[in-house]
């Protein structure tokens, strides 16, 4: 099995300001009260793994997932996710021990994937989360009002 390290969540939905979700090996549960956030940090793993549609990110665009402000704040001129995964277990096939994922988002909508800090295409970052059989469609990701 494949162990996320940390999620990080920046200018992408309601999070304003960079957030740190720290994960261990076993099992991870967050909480918080309706609307506080909970489907966005779900959104977020959809979103950084490369899923497509906005909608089934509960956007009606994709430019819609960069925090808009909100009441108070100035909203982001981008959304950026970024999710380590630990390959101390070589599930992906590459020497680092940490494989740092990366998706930002452009007020355009257009996308810029990143693989430990180096540029690369979608379908580049889908081949690699293949070999660890991990897919942003995936019927094991199962989202609120999927059941
Ligand atoms: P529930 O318990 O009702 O399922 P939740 O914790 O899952 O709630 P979310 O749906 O993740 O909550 O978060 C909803 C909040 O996110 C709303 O306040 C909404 O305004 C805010 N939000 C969604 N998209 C954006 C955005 N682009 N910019 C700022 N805030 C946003
Ligand atoms: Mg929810």
């Amino acid at each position: 099995m494949t162990k996320i390290n940390r999620l990080s969540i920046h200018g992408f939905k309601s999070f304003a300001h960079k957030t740190d979700v720290m994960f261990d090996g076993k099992f991870n549960c967050i909480l918080g009260p309706n609307g506080s956030g909970k489907s966005n940090v779900s959104d977020a793993i959809c979103f950084v793994l490369g899923r497509l549609s906005a909608k089934s990110m509960r956007a009606e665009k994709a430019a819609n997932l960069i925090f808009n402000g909100g009441k108070k704040k100035s909203p982001s001129d981008k959304g950026t996710v970024e999710i380590a995964f630990c390959n101390k277990a070589n599930i992906f096939p590459k020497e680092e021990k940490e494989i740092v994922l990366s998706r930002t988002i452009t007020k355009k909508g257009s996308s810029i994937y990143k693989i430990n800090g180096k540029k690369h295409t979608r379908g580049e970052v889908l081949d690699l989360m293949a070999t660890a059989r991990i897919n942003p469609e995936g019927y094991n990701i199962i989202l609120q009002g999927d059941i």
